[in-house]
């Protein structure tokens, strides 16, 4: 998707800082982070959203949270975390390239920002 920022943040026309990346997944630093840690975790192929998840590209949704769980504790958040993926207007996603929030770093109440 040429128009799509995270695509343009993988292929590296938009710079980020990087905290991973392998054959199917990107994660960086979120540019306006709201704990600690706060790295988004992204697959390379483009996908809008969590309701267009299926049969085809799941593989790669469960490799996201491999990786989650591996960068978690390389960056020490063993007192726990967060992963969080926003789904449309209500749950206020502003990207649609499908991202899974990793957040951690300080106490997490239920309901933030
Ligand atoms: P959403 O609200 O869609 O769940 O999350 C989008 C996230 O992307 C936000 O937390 C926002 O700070 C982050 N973001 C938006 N634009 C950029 C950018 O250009 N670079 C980085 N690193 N993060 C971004
Ligand atoms: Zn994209």
């Amino acid at each position: 998707m040429s128009d799509c920022l995270f695509c343009k943040i993988i292929k590296g026309e938009i710079p980020s800082t990087k905290v991973y990346e392998d054959e199917l997944v990107y994660a960086f630093k979120d540019i306006n982070p709201i704990a600690p840690v706060h790295v988004l975790i992204i697959p390379k192929q483009h996908i809008s959203m969590l309701w267009d998840v299926n049969e085809e590209n799941s593989a790669v949704i469960s490799h996201i949270y491999e990786v989650a769980g591996k960068i978690a504790k390389e960056l020490g958040l063993e007192n726990g975390f967060r992963v969080a993926t926003n789904c449309g207007e209500d749950a206020g996603q502003t990207v649609f390239h499908i991202h899974f929030h990793l957040i951690g770093g300080r106490k997490l109440g239920w309901e933030e920002q």
